[in-house]
């Protein structure tokens, strides 16, 4: 549980503010950052506040049941705000777009970062930023949460958590989803087929095309797997009809970090997903690329006048070389 004054001053400045205020979600919108900033949202409507949502991306299919996901203006936009919330990004570019504002404040559960204002709420220990925002919100106007917005924060939970499997999953997680079912009304089984199993038949048609380019490297501990633009305007898919692929290569045994590259030519990128049974911190690998993220799940851009096979040897390269490193680490005692 995280110490309760830290969220005091946050809530007074929050409360005493009477701006115009933008809650802006990361490029590529998971549900961590979509679930965290609905939930600010509705909380901060609720007590009259000047108050619009934000993104660059369209809002992803399987969290548009979620109240206000269709509230979301499209960024950039011309409009000025007094205060930007950038609620689950460790720096602005994840924004993906400048937004104009006179404060920036980060609510967020990722490590270092480049950005920082004086009323911050960042917990690295915390599970989600779902769970950032509720310890926000309970410990300022618990009355005000209701339903819908502890819905909003459960489904980051549930979301960044991997439905409580990933190795974020500790006791934190799983005593604040039972509150939010407990005392709110949560429904976890709404919030799971919602998420989970509205999936659209172009979505699978990907899939099996991403699986067949499923390779093993490094003795069988690295998989990777891509998805060209071409597949996707094919199927007439998105980049949201990709999300959770790359957990069928963390999912092979034996398999220690994977990786899923997906080509983006309008960013002029290829967009990289790694992912580890948290044996090795492929944080450390995406910072090497300029990204970053946390120690199971993390990502990165390669410029995409690289071709793929460059990309797939660069990045094996200094995967192959932080295995060694950890590795190395770990055999000293010097990670846990
Ligand atoms: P995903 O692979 O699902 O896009 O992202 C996994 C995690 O990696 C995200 O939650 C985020 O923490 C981090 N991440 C993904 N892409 C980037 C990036 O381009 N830059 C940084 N700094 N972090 C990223
Ligand atoms: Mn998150």
């Amino acid at each position: 549980m995280p110490i309760v004054e830290e969220y005091i001053p946050a809530a007074r400045f929050l409360e005493s503010f009477n701006g115009k205020i933008l809650i802006a979600s990361h490029e590529n919108p998971d549900g961590d950052t979509i679930g965290s900033a609905c939930a600010l949202y509705l909380f901060l409507k609720k007590l009259g506040k000047d108050v619009k949502l934000g993104c660059r991306d369209d809002i992803p299919y399987f969290l548009d049941f979620l109240p206000a996901s269709r509230e979301f203006m499209k960024l950039p936009t011309e409009e000025e705000f007094d205060l930007c919330i950038v609620v689950d990004a460790a720096n602005k570019e994840r924004l993906g777009v400048p937004v104009r504002a006179k404060k920036f404040m980060r609510i967020d559960h990722h490590k270092g970062g480049n950005f920082y204002g004086e009323q911050d709420l960042i917990d690295a220990e915390a599970p989600a930023t779902a769970s950032v925002v509720y310890y926000l919100l309970s410990n300022w106007r618990k009355d005000l949460i209701d339903t819908s917005i502890a819905t909003c924060i459960y489904t980051g939970l549930a979301t960044d958590t991997g439905f409580y499997t990933n190795s974020n999953t500790k006791d934190g997680a799983l005593k604040l989803a039972s509150l939010l079912v407990e005392k709110y009304g949560v429904d976890p089984h709404y919030v799971a087929v919602n998420v989970r199993e509205r999936n659209p038949l172009r979505r699978l048609k990907l899939l099996s095309k991403v699986l067949d380019t499923l390779e093993l490297h490094s003795g069988g501990k690295v998989a990777s797997m891509y998805v060209l633009k071409e597949w996707l305007d094919k199927l007439g898919a998105g980049y949201e009809d990709t999300e959770g692929f790359v957990n069928y290569a963390r999912g092979l045994e034996g398999v220690d970090v994977a990786a899923f590259i997906i080509e983006k030519p309008e960013e002029g990128v290829w967009k990289i997903s790694l992912r580890s049974k948290d044996k090795m911190d492929v944080s450390v690998i995406c910072e090497k690329f300029g990204g970053g993220g946390h120690r199971y799940a993390a990502g990165c851009k390669i410029p995409h006048t690289k071709s793929l096979e460059e990309v797939k040897r660069d990045l094996l390269r200094e995967i192959e070389k932080q295995m060694q490193n950890q590795e190395g680490l770990s055999d000293k005692g010097e990670t846990s």
